[in-house]
């Protein structure tokens, strides 16, 4: 069951091998909203927005060369494998 796709009409969360809603009987003509999806692209924007109002500028600056690009990537990449690190110890913990 995957509860996470809500109706674009009403909102009320529907199994995705649906092709019409459960709850309103609207019919899909396209691919259910995938909540965890809509929620990475508000994030998306927001840090958009604010990277916006703290460089004033978009990533399409060149202010950075492509291998600075490479170096921040990388980095964030590490920090990304410690956070994996430190809950995957914790649910090897308990
Ligand atoms: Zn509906």
């Amino acid at each position: 069951m995957a509860a996470s796709y809500r109706c674009p009409s009403c909102n009320k969360p529907n199994d995705i091998e649906r092709r019409q809603c459960v709850w309103c009987g609207t019919v899909y003509t396209k691919t259910l909203v995938d909540l965890n999806v809509e929620a990475v692209k508000e994030k998306l924007d927001r840090r958009s927005r604010i990277g916006m109002q703290k460089y004033g500028t978009t990533t399409d600056r060149s202010t950075l060369t492509r291998l600075q690009w490479l170096q921040h990537a990388q980095e964030e990449a590490m920090d990304l494998a410690i956070y994996l690190q430190r809950l995957i110890t914790e649910e090897e913990n308990g």
